[in-house]
């Protein structure tokens, strides 16, 4: 790991468009995630449970139509999901968030986006986007457990805006304060929905406390001793 070096953080004023759970549920599987001695098995599964939770919430605004609905006893009225629903996960730790997001939206696309954070500048880096000529979809949801400095966000809602996108919702495990001003400067009709604000970044752009690198963490993929 990184050592951890801090400098003082800016102060942090919460933006409207911040939406941090506060489930129980989700606070006592972030402590799990964040434990350092999560095996990634287990990792990946609070992922996948955590990024349930948080989308259960983030989706609580979704259209509906109404259908008529036979039960064995009479017709009734019931709800179908009218949103057409994109799952936009940022290669690579976003991919662990999918599945969960699939068993809320079974109907939903998912349209892969890579980007990679250059470790010398902290900048965003396209280097995979397969998402066809115009928009299919009603609501994207980017999925990417970490908000750091909020480049990856910002590129990848810049990149699904130019593609006709015009509902669009930010998925993170885990959020910086300084992640969570950037984007919300560069996109403030964009909600963001998380379980946890955390303290600041460190100097190699980690979120402390955070927990870490979550693709290494999901894929197993760290430098361990
Ligand atoms: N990406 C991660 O995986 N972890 C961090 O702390 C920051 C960015």
């Amino acid at each position: 790991m990184p050592d951890t070096t801090e400098i003082a953080p800016p102060p942090f004023v919460r933006p409207a468009n911040l939406h941090v759970s506060e489930h129980p549920a989700v606070l006592h599987k972030l402590a799990l995630l964040r434990d350092e001695r999560t095996e990634p098995k287990k990792f990946r599964e609070l992922v996948r449970e955590i990024s349930w939770l948080i989308g259960y919430e983030a989706l609580a605004d979704a259209h509906l139509d109404v259908v008529r609905v036979r039960t064995p006893l009479e017709m009734t009225d019931g709800a179908r999901l009218a949103d057409r629903i994109g799952l936009v996960p940022i290669l690579r730790a976003g991919l662990g968030m999918v599945d969960a997001m699939l068993e809320l939206m079974p109907t939903a696309q998912v349209w892969h986006l890579g980007l990679f954070r250059d470790e010398r500048t902290l900048r965003p880096v396209e280097y995979y986007n397969k998402l066809p000529d115009e928009a299919t979809v009603d609501v994207c949801l980017i999925l990417d457990p970490m908000l750091a400095t909020g480049g990856s966000a910002t590129a990848a809602i810049d990149v699904l805006k130019n593609w006709g996108a015009t509902r669009i919702k930010l998925l993170n495990l885990i959020a910086a304060p300084e992640g969570v001003t950037a984007v919300s400067q560069a996109h403030p009709d964009v909600p963001i929905h998380c379980a946890a604000v955390d303290r600041q970044l460190n100097e190699h752009g980690y979120i402390m406390p955070g927990l870490g690198d979550a693709g290494d963490r999901q894929f197993g993929t760290g430098h361990t001793g």
